[in-house]
């Protein structure tokens, strides 16, 4: 079975357990939370997140400019009213850079200039920087909580990076 033939099935056992109003229509949650898509965080248990709570957007890195269409629906549309941009310890996208990562696509002949990927060298850093990107951006609500962390995979424990 591949991946995707577990997760298919694994949704069956799911479906078959829920009964009819155990989802809420829509959330009412007001919280979004931008983190990486990295497998070892798992955003429910690591932050005591179920169905309802949050809108969770994950990308490479919990960048911010990939975000930033989801957040302007989510502030727009479905009022949320707090931002939590997460980064966390020991993140893929330190490993290597944007422009390493332009030249692998163009040895197959793929011309990716232009395109940000969102890597990093200091995970406060990128923090900081997301942090300094959500204020500078017109698009988004200044009038709400917006805070930064970065999340130890270790330890399993946030910390609060200042802006
Ligand atoms: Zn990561």
């Amino acid at each position: 079975m591949s991946a995707i033939d577990d997760l298919i099935a694994a949704n069956q056992r799911y479906a078959e357990g829920l009964s009819p109003d155990a989802l809420p229509l829509r959330t009412g949650g007001r919280l979004v939370v931008v983190t990486c898509m990295d497998v070892r965080i798992e955003t429910g248990r690591a932050f005591g997140l179920s169905e309802g709570d949050a809108y969770i957007l994950r990308n490479a890195g919990g960048r911010f400019a990939p975000a930033l269409a989801s957040l302007v629906v989510s502030q727009e549309m479905l009022a949320t009213d707090a931002v939590a941009i997460i980064h966390h310890s020991d993140c893929g996208m330190m490993s290597f850079t944007d422009d390493a990562l332009r030249d692998r696509l163009a040895a197959r002949g793929v011309d990716a200039n232009g395109m940000e990927f969102g890597t990093f060298a200091d995970v406060d850093d990128s923090v900081r920087d997301d942090l300094r990107a959500y204020r500078s951006s017109a698009l988004v609500r200044q009038d709400i909580e917006v805070r930064g962390f970065v999340f130890d995979v270790t330890t399993g424990r946030l910390r609060e990076v200042a802006a």
